[in-house]
């Protein structure tokens, strides 16, 4: 893809990803993912590169950019076929969240494990009972003496397993009025009380879903990141990041699948010319390809917005570019497995997986359909119904 809209620096930083995701490659993820191991390699290799930690300040180890580099890694190594989910919450979300609003102890603790990839963090807001109302979220924090006690669960949960910590969105009372308010606290994965079990995905991921009960967790008061009363704009602070990540990872996705069905289409041939000379074949790609470009017209709009401070301005672009992100990933791999006819569906080929992981980016972190809600009463003015 031509990339018009990006610095020299850009340019270059997508090359040398490019570059680091070929020598993995999707083999490389898949045979990870099939042997039930993690990216490590990978992993290490991108951290020493810098890339985990471009976002992060360089005070503390990272790269001093911002999302703008941040995505261009994860969709360089997703368009390679090995994108690193845990990207989206480690160093984006929790990384963010940290570098913003954490105390200065927070940010020597975390910062440059998480810049140097030695370090990771999951991000758990989703509850069974809540879902994509996370108004109604009831993990909640209680003070005991100098302690937090926090109690709860979480559900669809990435990387607990693999990551030091959780930073769990839980609630705290106001003192003041008695209504509950939002509260992150980061906790250590083998905290007494907090406990998981994995959840069985029809993913062909290294990364794993889990489900967590949080049963009277006892945390030191530097657990709660920030100032308490700051819980809502930490909140909104990380999910912009994570929602142009999110893009990061569709858009690589749709490239990949869309690579190999144009290689496909251009010399697979079973009349007198190869495939994709039927228009039937090729322009569904060329649409597939079209909408993957305004999708991350629309990612780098939202970076860009959320780099240079303009959190509500971002708030828009980022959900804006994650719906249509999502949209042509989804597009895309259904028209690449279609391109390959029945080799879309073997395991050699290895499209037939990207069915079910394109879906992912159209519900998470936030539904297709919560984002039309966003626009349409945000953008739009139109009224609620819920
Ligand atoms: C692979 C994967 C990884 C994930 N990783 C994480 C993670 O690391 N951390 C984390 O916190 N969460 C994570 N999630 C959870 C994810 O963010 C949620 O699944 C998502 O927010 C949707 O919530 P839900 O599944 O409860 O769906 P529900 O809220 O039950 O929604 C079900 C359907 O109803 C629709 N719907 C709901 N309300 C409305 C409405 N008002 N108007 C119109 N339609 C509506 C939704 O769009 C959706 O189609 C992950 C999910 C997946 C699949």
């Amino acid at each position: 893809m031509a990339t018009t809209v990006e610095t020299e620096e850009h340019e270059a930083l997508r090359a040398a990803v490019a570059a680091l995701g070929q020598r993995y490659g999707r083999e490389y993820l898949a045979r990870v993912a099939r042997e039930g191991g993690h990216p490590d390699e990978l992993w290490a290799d991108a951290a020493k590169l810098g890339y985990l930690g471009v976002s992060l300040p360089e005070e503390y180890g990272g790269g001093g950019g911002g999302i703008a580099e941040l995505s261009i890694v994860l969709e360089e190594l997703g368009a390679a076929g090995c994108p690193l989910l845990m990207m989206v919450v480690s160093p984006a979300i929790c990384g963010t969240v940290i570098s913003r609003f954490g105390t200065d102890a927070q940010k020597q603790a975390w910062l440059p494990g998480l810049a140097d990839g030695s370090r990771t963090m999951a991000f758990g807001i989703t509850e069974p009972d809540a879902g994509s109302n996370s108004h109604r979220i009831t993990t909640t924090a209680r003070r005991d003496g100098d302690t937090w006690v926090l109690s709860g669960r979480k559900v669809f949960i990435s990387g607990v397993d693999i990551a030091d910590a959780t930073l769990i969105v839980g609630r705290t009372e106001d003192a003041r009025t008695g209504s509950l308010k939002p509260c992150l606290f980061i906790v250590p994965r083998d905290t007494p009380g907090f406990s998981r079990s994995v959840i069985d995905m029809e993913l062909h991921a290294a990364e794993k879903q889990f489900e967590l009960v949080l049963d009277e967790v006892r945390l030191p008061a530097e657990a709660l990141v920030g100032d308490e009363d700051a819980g809502l704009l930490q909140l909104f602070a990380g999910l912009n990041p994570e929602r142009i990540m999110t893009a990061a990872f569709a858009i690589g996705m749709g490239r990949y699948a869309l690579a190999k069905a144009v290689d496909y289409a251009k010399t697979r041939q079973v009349w007198k010319e190869a495939i994709g000379t039927h228009q039937a074949i090729a322009h569904p790609l060329a649409a597939a390809h079209i909408e993957l470009e305004l999708a991350r017209l629309m990612m780098q709009k939202a970076a860009h917005l959320y780099d240079a401070g303009d959190d509500m301005g971002a708030g828009e672009a980022a959900n804006m570019a994650k719906y249509a992100a999502a949209e042509a990933c989804v597009k895309a791999v259904d028209q690449s497995v279609h391109t390959l006819g029945g080799n879309g569906l073997t395991r050699e080929y290895g499209l037939a997986a990207l069915i079910t992981a394109s879906r992912v980016s159209r519900i998470a972190p936030v539904s297709r359909e919560m984002i039309l809600n966003f626009v349409s009463h945000q953008t739009l003015g139109l009224p609620k119904s819920y």
